[in-house]
């Protein structure tokens, strides 16, 4: 992400090297522009034995599947950004369990993201696509789709899986 502005005092952005990495910089009120990664959290929920897998309606990666995620908010912890993305996606109430690790995603387009994965419990059935979903499906473990978006949730779900056995 580039800007052209400080948000301080409106001054144009300068390049600028410092401690090591070439940051954006304003010169006119000292303003650094710290790019940091974006955290996400995704949810594995397993209903009968069957993952739950949403597809993605918007872009990047749009008609692929992934696992119930998004971004966290200000002052969201791991586990309620996982309980409020579960719940905008599928409906489902989740109770989260044990973490199933943290990816490093260096494939989505909008930003460097760190993916917290969860195990969670569904306490309700009524799964319903909701948000930026546009369907959301069961799948056997040895029948998922092809087009998982994301390096990261493939690996999640890879994990999750071995440790199944
Ligand atoms: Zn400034």
């Amino acid at each position: 992400m580039k800007y052209k502005f400080c948000p301080l005092c409106k001054s144009t952005l300068k390049h600028k090297k410092i401690d090591s990495h070439k940051r954006q910089v304003c010169l006119d009120c000292g303003f650094i522009y710290y790019q940091n990664p974006t955290p996400a959290v995704a949810v594995i929920i397993m209903i009968g034995g069957k993952l739950v897998m949403v597809k993605r309606k918007y872009e990047p990666f749009a008609g692929l599947w992934t696992l119930p995620a998004g971004f966290m908010e200000y002052g969201e912890s791991a586990q309620e950004c996982a309980t409020r993305e579960a719940k905008e996606e599928t409906n489902l109430r989740i109770k989260t369990g044990d973490l199933v690790g943290v990816y490093n995603g260096l494939d989505d387009p909008r930003s460097h993201v760190i993916l917290v994965v969860y195990q969670a419990q569904a306490l309700s059935s009524n799964l319903l696509a909701g948000d930026d979903a546009s369907q959301i499906e069961l799948f056997s473990p040895r029948n998922l789709p092809r087009d998982i978006a994301f390096k990261a949730h493939r690996s999640a779900i890879r994990d999750f899986l071995a440790r199944q056995r």
